[in-house]
């Protein structure tokens, strides 16, 4: 009887060792990172698209015609992985900087690159030490279709500052740095496309991205689950006033690529 109690005495003991090791790693942050995530789509890690060079700066493809769908559908783009320097993303958190839980589906936030893709490529590969120099996508398409792959899905990209996103279930923004305004990026999926040589300025608009570039943007998301509603751009998201990327973009004509995906159907909005 004796032995018994020391055996349920010692259990004791290590449950309470057990809860106070997991309080103090709770105790630590109110921000709680999220590892693994479902729905987005997967980085290319095979040795054969990881070490394949980047492409030198060159003028994108002008055939606009409309590809054959079987074909668009089944033969996936050239992919290459080029993974940003760790200062320029984060965790994504299950909880916000007060510690309050935040559950937002996410969202994929489409940008445009306004440079080249090779000189976006180089600037997220920079190391920047201070937080308002950080800055990264998820994914960026090139002129040619090539998809790059440059933080991973389960990590937050800093795609966008101070914004909210306003959908179907009401306003959606979430701050996990007390010194910056509440954005979108705990919940975003930010895939940018790469300006025309001709909207390498701050006009309005430009002459628009290429077939290659639809197709390849509907492809990435149509391995996703972000149904078509919270299907977003930089613009209607931003609140700072000064975004108004991706220009010239033809939602029509990329919501038309994207449902050509029978897997779209129960997303389309
Ligand atoms: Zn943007």
């Amino acid at each position: 009887m004796v032995r018994r109690w020391i055996w349920i005495g010692l259990g004791g003991v290590l449950v309470a060792m057990l809860s106070l090791g997991l309080g103090s790693a709770r105790a630590a942050g109110p921000l709680e990172p999220v590892l693994t995530v479902r729905g987005l789509p997967p980085m290319q890690t095979t040795a054969a698209t990881a070490l394949q060079p980047l492409k030198a700066d060159q003028p994108g493809p002008t055939d606009f015609a409309a590809p054959e769908l079987e074909l668009a559908q089944a033969t996936p783009p050239r992919q290459v992985t080029a993974l940003a320097d760790p200062t320029n993303y984060g965790d994504r958190f299950l909880t916000d900087v007060n510690g309050q839980a935040v559950r937002n589906d996410f969202i994929a936030v489409l940008h445009e690159t306004v440079g080249s893709a090779q000189s976006a490529l180089n600037l997220f590969r920079t190391r920047h030490p201070r937080d308002q120099d950080q800055v990264s996508y998820h994914a960026l398409i090139g002129r040619d279709g090539t998809v790059y792959y440059i933080v991973p899905p389960e990590k937050r990209a800093f795609g966008a500052g101070n914004s909210v996103f306003n959908g179907p279930n009401g306003p959606e923004t979430v701050r996990t740095n007390a010194a910056f305004p509440p954005s979108v990026n705990n919940f975003a999926y930010h895939v940018s496309l790469e300006t025309p040589g001709d909207g390498f300025n701050n006009r309005r608009s430009h002459s628009g991205y290429t077939q290659a570039q639809y197709n390849s943007l509907a492809w990435l998301l149509a391995q996703t689950t972000i149904p078509d509603n919270r299907i977003t751009t930089h613009q209607a998201v931003d609140r700072s006033g000064n975004r108004m990327d991706p220009r010239s973009f033809n939602s029509s004509s990329f919501f038309g690529q994207l449902r050509r995906y029978p897997t779209r159907s129960s997303l389309a909005g």
